[in-house]
């Protein structure tokens, strides 16, 4: 078939597009905590169902994140070809980030205004899924003798890092390349751009030791925010102007992360804060304990032994010039850099596929944040992921989010293009 009659197909069905995307945003599945998972499930199976998906909803029992007040729900949707071949994988997450302040409009409504869809989650990422779901139902409905088989799956908590959605998922055997040989996320990454991969990331707490004493009489006791305070100037001092030194031949975006980058989340030391109607002042003591979180964002180029015992080696020299230095560092979380082969087969399908829909050739790209793709790589074992779809990634968390209907438009047919291309074996 040519792919003028697939993508004249998608155009016919922009109502049905546009009212699926608003149907989803109207389900609120705020996370934290997790709500309305599994009635977002139930709506997609309902849907698919009826279009010959044959669907499974998974709860991922005893996930991070899962409860029976918050149970952590699924859903993988199948459907077979009458021949036999690869299978390819739409994976979106169906939360959402807290609604926060300045919204001009109902987050939760969707509202249709100039071409554009309004609404928590519309571009990150209920708009990509809406694409991916129409695009699944047009290739087909259009093609039903297609090879192999075509996967639509909705998974929970990807903005708190997925362990009670992809990651159960794949330790269940959903990803592995024995079953699927394709998979594309459509997170907001723009309609031209296709998303490699994403920077490694260690997060640890480090905790600074001193004595307790009294505020009037330092020299009796010792002072943890002192030691915490040697090593966050020793950080400026030498790491920062390091980790700005080294770069990546990854295409991270934005250029600013084509970098080694760390963040100190938080720094707590010393009396916890007083209550607010405590009317009296704090106590005068030295405090004892000083802690901050690190986040170091690593390369590709980067190993994440060497990334650790760098930050050892800071503390070393700290510890060197400070003779009461005393800590623990503490490991907390872990993700290595990945990026799949710009050869890869995925990649060259929809490569082609916004070629043809768009005359240009795609921008490749790696995100600077860790998404769903960790999980297909590390535990399902799966290179051959990518991240396409609708939006601009800037709007994602930001008050008053949308997604354009003509960006959706042309995601869909670049989707529908690509399993063409991947599930078909004629005239293409
Ligand atoms: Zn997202």
């Amino acid at each position: 078939m040519h792919s003028d009659k697939l993508r004249a197909e998608i155009r016919k069905r922009e109502d049905d597009l546009v009212a699926l995307t608003r149907d989803l945003i109207r389900i609120p599945t705020l996370n934290p905590p997790g709500e309305h998972y599994r009635d977002i499930c139930a709506f997609l199976e309902k849907r698919l169902a009826a279009r010959g998906f044959q669907c499974q909803m998974i709860r991922a029992e005893g996930a991070r994140g899962d409860s029976s007040r918050y149970p952590r729900w699924n859903l993988i949707a199948r459907r077979e070809g009458r021949l036999p071949g690869e299978t390819v994988h739409f994976n979106s997450h169906i939360d959402v980030v807290e609604v926060g302040r300045g919204w001009t409009v109902d987050p939760f409504e969707g509202l249709v205004s100039d071409g554009r869809i309004y609404g928590r989650g519309a571009c990150d990422m209920k708009g990509g899924l809406a694409a991916s779901i129409i695009a699944a139902e047009v290739f087909a409905d259009m093609i039903p003798g297609f090879a192999g088989a075509i996967e639509i799956s909705a998974t929970a908590d990807e903005e708190t890092g997925g362990y009670g959605g992809v990651a159960y998922l794949a330790e269940h055997g959903h990803f592995s390349p024995e079953r699927v040989q394709h998979v594309i996320i459509p997170e907001p990454l723009n309609k031209d751009r296709i998303c490699l991969g994403h920077r490694g990331v260690w997060w640890a707490e480090l905790e600074t030791y001193g004595a307790i004493g009294h505020g009037s009489m330092p020299f009796l006791g010792d002072c943890a925010v002192r030691h915490m305070g040697a090593v966050i100037s020793e950080m400026e001092t030498s790491l920062f102007p390091a980790l700005a030194a080294k770069t990546t031949e990854m295409p991270v975006v934005p250029p600013g992360a084509r970098q080694s980058t760390l963040n100190i989340n938080s720094v707590h030391g010393g009396q916890e804060e007083l209550p607010e109607d405590f009317t009296g002042f704090p106590a005068p003591v030295v405090p004892d304990s000083c802690r901050i979180v690190i986040d170091r964002r690593f390369l590709i180029e980067e190993k994440l032994d060497e990334v650790k015992q760098e930050f050892r080696d800071l503390l070393a020299k700290v510890g060197a010039e400070r003779p009461k230095f005393t800590f623990d560092l503490r490991d907390m979380h872990e993700v290595q850099p990945t990026m799949t082969e710009p050869d890869a087969p995925v990649v060259r399908a929809v490569a082609a596929a916004v070629a043809e829909t768009q005359g240009v050739t795609p921008e490749y790209v790696v995100s600077p944040g860790t998404y769903d793709q960790k999980h297909i790589d590390r535990i399902g074992r799966m290179k051959n992921c990518i991240a396409y779809g609708p939006g601009i990634l800037d709007l994602a968390h930001q008050p008053d989010e949308w997604i354009g209907i003509e960006d959706m438009l042309v995601s869909t047919e670049v989707m529908a293009l690509t399993l063409q291309s991947l599930l078909t074996r004629d005239d293409h």
